[in-house]
């Protein structure tokens, strides 16, 4: 089956015992918002909804941000770090309100003072494509093309982020790169079939992949055209092949947690 190994760092046995270890601290229903971004489980969306948690996605990272601040005054932000910590950033948020919670470590790595003045307590979780992004990528390609203009996705490293000159959601990426001018050079780093398929569709500019190395998403991979015809000649004959059943209790609360994000993300 595919998947993301970026979702499976979160695990709902390790955000259950996150959860208990916060109470722990502080009264944590009262003081802690969760927040999962969509590329997840269903029983960590339904996590979210019943502990009146919010799902994002890396376009509406900083309206859910501002959501879960307004009603209670910390949020534990899974399973990406680095979604979390480039939105905090471009949100201003000081360094020392943004702490790591690694969940391996006993109260994620952190001292009980720090977790209580912490407002943003990030899941030590990433997406292993775009950590292949190096702030070297950047200078090499900045060297190579000096009229480049660099675009990444906010699940690269920091380090590369602030060396861009561009950062945002895959949506943002494919108008900014559309939108742009013929003749433009761009360096977008972002999972590898999305920019094949920018540089198909805007042959009117160069488009280059942030990375001399491929590091292409294998679990995205595997959804491809072949498996696809596989799952769809089967509902022809009437099978259902990879089934996905998720229990009516996290249905329920999943739908909440995904209904939240909605009504956040939609202009009033
Ligand atoms: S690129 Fe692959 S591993 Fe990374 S978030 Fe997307 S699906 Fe997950």
């Amino acid at each position: 089956a595919a998947g993301c190994s970026m979702a499976d760092m979160a695990q709902i046995e390790q955000v259950d015992e996150a959860w208990a270890q916060l109470s722990q601290i502080l009264p944590v229903e009262e003081a802690v918002t969760p927040a999962v971004y969509v590329n997840s489980a269903a029983d960590l969306k339904a996590f979210c909804g019943e502990h009146g948690g919010i799902t994002c996605t890396s376009s509406n990272a900083r309206r859910v941000i501002e959501w879960a601040w307004a009603r209670r005054e910390k949020i534990l932000f899974f399973p990406d770090e680095h979604l979390g910590r480039n939105t905090a950033n471009k949100m201003g948020i000081p360094r020392e309100e943004i702490l790591v919670w690694d969940p391996f470590l006993p109260d994620g790595g952190n001292t009980p003072e720090a977790v209580k003045k912490a407002r943003i307590l990030l899941w030590k979780g990433h997406c292993s494509v775009h950590q292949m992004f190096q702030p070297a990528h950047v200078r090499y390609f900045r060297e190579k093309h000096p009229r480049i203009k660099i675009i990444v996705h906010p699940e690269c490293h920091e380090d590369v982020v602030n060396l861009s000159d561009l950062c945002g959601s895959t949506e943002f990426i494919i108008r900014t790169v559309s939108a742009a001018e013929p003749g433009s050079i761009w360096g977008v780093g972002t999972e590898l079939n999305l920019v094949n398929r920018l540089k198909r569709r805007q042959p009117d500019k160069q488009i280059y992949f942030l990375s001399p190395t491929v590091c292409q998403c294998a679990t995205m991979f595997r959804i491809d055209a072949p498996h696809l015809c596989w799952a769809m000649e089967n509902l022809a004959e009437g099978h259902v092949v990879n089934q996905i059943s998720v229990p009516d209790d996290e249905k329920y609360w999943a739908r909440i947690a995904l209904q939240r994000m909605l009504d956040v993300s939609t202009p009033a």
